[in-house]
């Protein structure tokens, strides 16, 4: 697809984090450079791609929790009619195409159904579920898998010298090194510390700082976090990685596993509400 030999659009999917964004950017790169370099280079296409502001190369996504908006989309689907300025080909890179709202899917679907020959689709979701089934079928499915511990914690060194947070890092972010690099540049241990926080009040059936502890650490990090960190102070426990659970039964844990990825599942509705009475049914 990158050498212009596939026609038509990829949908690249895979847990956030996890590399579809970068892999895309290298593919890119190297498809539209001037010399022909894999590696990139100083000729102008690279140069514009490492600037952000490549004329041939459109890049679509949501704006915080919002879904996309038909504006975005048809702006970037009218430029796209016209050759491209500096390259052979032109690129539109939608990242959470499972967000559109139901005008600005259909819109990309009817430029899916005759795309202009000079243009390459790449799509992203982590849920393919959610995304149009019109717009799957005209899809390439390519899935991304988790990498190693290794190569997260390889990733993580430049930034961070400790090995013991890096493993804090790493656990969490279950092989998406560009997650574990989202959460170690926000520096959530703060939120981890809040959650082990959460789960002794769990455990001492102290419902006042459990209930507290939920507002506080939702006012502070996004709910996706959040549950992030539950399910990474709960693996801790279970595998015996942490020191103050000992008390925790594991059977009472396995059941609050079960309700918290439940609640995940529910987690776009009425948050505030869902995690107080989900929660109260595991105590
Ligand atoms: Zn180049």
């Amino acid at each position: 697809m990158f050498r212009g030999d596939l026609v038509g659009t990829v949908l690249l999917v895979g847990p956030e984090g996890v590399g579809k964004r970068f892999s895309t950017f290298l593919g890119i790169r190297s498809a539209l450079c001037h010399q022909g370099n894999v590696d990139g280079c100083s000729c102008s296409s690279c140069f514009f791609l490492k600037q952000g502001c490549h004329p041939d190369v459109h890049w679509i996504s949501p704006q915080d929790d919002k879904d996309i908006p038909v504006g975005s989309v048809r702006d970037v689907l009218d430029r796209i009619r016209l050759r491209p300025e500096v390259s052979k080909l032109r690129f539109v890179f939608l990242e959470h195409v499972d967000r559109m709202t139901d005008a600005s899917a259909n819109a990309l679907l009817k430029t899916l159904e005759e795309p202009p020959s000079h243009v390459r689709f790449i799509l992203t979701t982590e849920r393919p579920d959610g995304v149009m089934g019109t717009i799957r079928s005209r899809c390439l499915e390519v899935p991304f898998r988790r990498l190693s511990d290794e190569f997260v914690h390889t990733t993580l060194k430049p930034f961070e010298p400790e090995s013991s947070v890096r493993d804090t890092y790493v656990r969490v972010s279950s092989g998406c090194p560009g997650l574990a690099l989202r959460l170690l540049s926000s520096g959530q241990l703060s939120c981890r510390d809040k959650v082990e926080k959460l789960f002794l009040a769990l455990d001492q059936q102290d419902i006042v700082t459990f209930f507290t502890t939920v507002d506080e650490t939702l006012k502070t990090y996004t709910v996706k976090d959040f549950f992030l960190w539950c399910w990474g102070v709960l693996s801790d426990i279970l595998e015996g990685k942490s020191i103050r659970f000992s008390k925790v039964q594991v059977t009472k844990l396995v059941k609050s596993i079960e309700e918290l990825e439940d609640l995940h599942l529910s987690m776009h509705t009425n948050i505030g509400y869902q995690i107080k009475f989900r929660l109260w049914s595991i105590l």
